[in-house]
C-alpha cells in the first residue's frame, strides 16, 4: 500500500490513474497543475509521484527540478509525456525523474513501472516494521500482531493504524487523520474518522488490559500506553 501523488491536468487521465491505483489498494491524491502539485509534494509524504510534463502554472520539468534541487526530496518520480521526443525525456531524466512513460499507455504498464520504483524505494527505507508495546505492524507483509495474536484489518484500518504507529504519543486531530489516511478532497464534516477509530479499537484494544488508542477530548486521538 503506497501513497501516490498524481500531477496531471487532464481530468480523464488523472481520474483513470487514481481509480486504477485505488483498485490496487494504494492511495492517490491528484493535483491539476504544477504549482499545486509541487506544494502537495512538499507538504505531504508520498512514496512515489506521477508527473505529467505539460501542465498549467508550472510544467513538469520545473516541478521536478524544484522538488529535487531546491527542496532536496528523493521520492521517486515517474514522468508522463505525450511528446515522445528524446529531448523531453532526456530533460526529464536530467532533472531527476526516475522513469518516464509515453502517453497513451496502458494502466498495467504504469503500475508495473510504479511497482519497480516502490521496490527500489523500499530497499532504501528499511524501517517498515512498527513495534509499540505488544503490538507490531509490518508494512511489507501487512501483518498486525498483538500479544502474539494476529489481527485482521481492512486496508483502511491498516493505514489508520500505521498512521497512529508512525506518530506515537502525538495527538492527531481528525483533520490531520483525514488528510493523511483519507482522500484530501474528502468532506471535512464527515465523522468517518471516529467510525474507523472505533472499528480499530474493537480489533486492536478490545479484550486487552492496556488500551493503546486514546481519545483526547476536543482534540483528536493519540496512540500511547496509559
Ligand atoms: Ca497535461
Amino acid at each position: 500500500m503506497a501513497n501516490i501523488l498524481v500531477i496531471e491536468d487532464e481530468v480523464n487521465v488523472s481520474s483513470f490513474i487514481k481509480k486504477g491505483f485505488e483498485e490496487e489498494g494504494h492511495f492517490a491524491d491528484v493535483a491539476f497543475d504544477g504549482a499545486m502539485g509541487l506544494s502537495l509534494a512538499c507538504t505531504k509524504e508520498y512514496d512515489v509521484i506521477v508527473l505529467d510534463i505539460v501542465l498549467p502554472q508550472m510544467n513538469g520539468i520545473e516541478v521536478c527540478q524544484r522538488y529535487r534541487k531546491e527542496m532536496g526530496f528523493e521520492v521517486p518520480i515517474l514522468m508522463l509525456t505525450a511528446l515522445s521526443t528524446t529531448d523531453d525525456i532526456v530533460k526529464g531524466l536530467e532533472t531527476g525523474a526516475d522513469d518516464y512513460l509515453v502517453k497513451p499507455f496502458k494502466f498495467k504498464e504504469l503500475l508495473a513501472r510504479i511497482n519497480v520504483l516502490l521496490r527500489r524505494k523500499s530497499i532504501g527505507y528499511s524501517s517498515k516494521k512498527y513495534l509499540f508495546a505488544d503490538l507490531s505492524l509490518d508494512t511489507d507483509t501487512k501483518v498486525v500482531i498483538r500479544s502474539g495474536l494476529k489481527i485482521e484489518l481492512t486496508s483502511k484500518e491498516f493505514r489508520l493504524l500505521e498512521f497512529f504507529m508512525s506518530n506515537l504519543g502525538r495527538v492527531l486531530s481528525r483533520t490531520t487523520i483525514l488528510e493523511n489516511v483519507w482522500d484530501r478532497n474528502i468532506d471535512f464534516n464527515t465523522n468517518i474518522v471516529d467510525v474507523y477509530v472505533n472499528y480499530l479499537r474493537n480489533k486492536v484494544d478490545k479484550g486487552f488490559d492496556t488500551k493503546l488508542i486514546h481519545t483526547v477530548i476536543g482534540m483528536g486521538y493519540v496512540m500511547k500506553e496509559e
